[in-house]
């Protein structure tokens, strides 16, 4: 029954090749002219913020394997927990049973809220938190005899993940276009996207507007909307689009006035990665939120256990359970996965707390945002560079796209692999979002790498302005 493998000198293209033949690939596209379809690289081992292919190449994670690593790779720590908890329990059904990871963590992540959401609800994947979140939302005003508040609110160029409930509250037309006739479409409002800003405007102007127009909509049809859903500060999927802190509260306070629940999607900004340990905690220009000022859904999922295994979840606020304590079965929510729960993902995700914990992650991160803005001052200051933009351990940048030409993001990523570092712009858009793993001199060589990678991909500044 068993194929011989076919085994070659370079045991790279070997595993690229057969993994083309044998894995259907995230994300892809298949050229008819396989020769066009670029062979994916193949790695080999993981080492902190480094990966290494099958030839010992190193590669500088600058994305965190998309947006879930905070650690590093073969993080000591993590594998050890792992370790232990694989000699204990690997998994059991969450459904009549529990175990001490899945209850630890729910404790632990509510305390980070102040109390003010709880009852984690256990899921694998970030578009299942979203899910859950869709459908508690939907069958709290069911149960509460508000069951024509069935219609969801996104905003433009929102990102809530891929599977078709989750693609209904997405606006990103390239992954969301081709299966529009299966979805029940949201609504989609203005983004608060500072870009958008004309003339003397501020951020929190352009939140003001984005504001006025979420308004505009629910003084319309409150009635039938159950969920504003929303990626706290930055749009991750829309090509990092970051926006004024205010829009949060602003947006808190109409979902209160027009009895709309806000979901916060904090699947790729949680833990950590904008500054504080839910980007929700900015909500208030950094002073505490108010246990009513938390959004009544929180979903995370990517970095909770460190970028090791598949673990989402939903936080809720109080009263959103008591709506579902009920005789009646019809009033449950009767939603699971098989793996809802993982004991091995809490643990990991236990762990990952811990570091946070014992390193002081939050202030030092601070330091390693400094590190970042100066590595990318480079680019930055680039004629053919704009909107450079920053929160906490993300940067990213637009390239003109004059400048850029066709096949940005793939040309870019390829010649970035050349320079030793592994990153996937998005359109024309360059970011990072590094593991929280690096020091100043890492950062800079990061910085270093990529200008010549951006001069090698669309040519030093100096060509463009004497050829213009
Ligand atoms: C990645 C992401 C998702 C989807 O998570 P998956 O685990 O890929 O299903 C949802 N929302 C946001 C904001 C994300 O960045």
């Amino acid at each position: 029954m068993t194929h011989p493998v076919p085994q070659s000198a370079t045991g790279d293209a070997t595993l690229a090749a057969r993994s083309q033949r044998a894995v259907w690939h995230p994300c892809t596209r298949l050229r008819p002219d396989a020769s066009a379809n670029e062979p994916p690289l193949a790695i080999a081992s993981g080492d902190g913020p480094w990966l290494v292919d099958t030839d010992g190449r190193r590669y500088f994670d600058a994305i965190s394997s998309w947006w879930v690593n905070l650690f590093g790779h073969a993080n000591p720590a993590i594998n050890a927990a792992l370790t232990r908890q694989l000699q204990t329990l690997e998994h059991v059904m969450l459904a009549g049973c529990t175990h001490a990871p899945a209850v630890e963590l729910a404790e632990r992540l509510s305390a980070l809220t102040g109390g003010a959401l709880g009852h984690a609800f256990y899921a694998s994947d970030g578009a299942s938190a979203v899910e859950i979140a869709l459908k508690m939302s939907f069958h709290y005003w069911r149960n509460t005899g508000l069951s024509a508040k069935r219609e969801f609110v996104c905003l433009r160029h929102g990102y809530h993940g891929e599977t078709v409930g989750a693609l209904a509250v997405t606006d990103v037309e390239i992954f969301r276009d081709a299966y529009d006739p299966l979805t029940r479409r949201a609504h989609v409002v203005m983004s608060p996207d500072a870009r958008q800003a004309v003339g003397a405007e501020t951020p929190a102007d352009v939140a003001a507007r984005a504001l006025a127009a979420l308004e505009a909509l629910l003084r319309e049809r409150a009635g039938q909307i159950a969920a504003l859903i929303v990626e706290p500060l930055v749009q991750g999927a829309a090509g990092m689009a970051m926006y004024d802190p205010s829009y949060l509260d602003g947006a808190r306070a109409l979902c209160d006035r027009y009895r709309v629940h806000l979901i916060a999607d904090e699947i790729a900004v949680g833990c950590g990665r904008t500054g504080t340990f839910f980007a929700w905690e900015q909500a208030r220009g950094g002073d505490p939120v108010p246990a009513h000022g938390w959004p009544d859904f929180l979903c995370l999922s990517k970095g909770i256990t460190g970028g090791y295994l598949p673990l989402s979840l939903v936080l809720s606020r109080p009263e959103v359970q008591r709506a579902f304590v009920a005789d009646d079965i019809a009033r449950s929510f009767l939603h699971s996965h098989s793996y809802t729960g993982n004991p091995l993902a809490c643990r990991a995700a236990l762990a990952t707390l811990d570091l946070f914990a014992q390193d002081d992650v939050l202030a030092r991160n601070r330091e390693r945002a400094q590190w970042l803005a100066a590595a990318m001052a480079g680019i930055a200051a680039d004629p053919r560079v704009t909107n450079v933009r920053q929160r906490g351990l993300i940067w990213a940048a637009d390239i003109d796209p004059a400048a850029a030409g066709p096949d940005f993001a793939a040309r870019f990523h390829l010649a970035a692999r050349a320079h030793g570092v592994l990153v996937r712009p998005i359109g024309h858009t360059l970011y990072v979002m590094p593991p929280y793993v690096f020091d100043a001199a890492l950062a800079a060589w990061l910085g270093d790498q990529l200008r010549a990678t951006l001069h090698a991909v669309i040519g030093a500044a100096q060509e463009v302005r004497h050829a213009a």
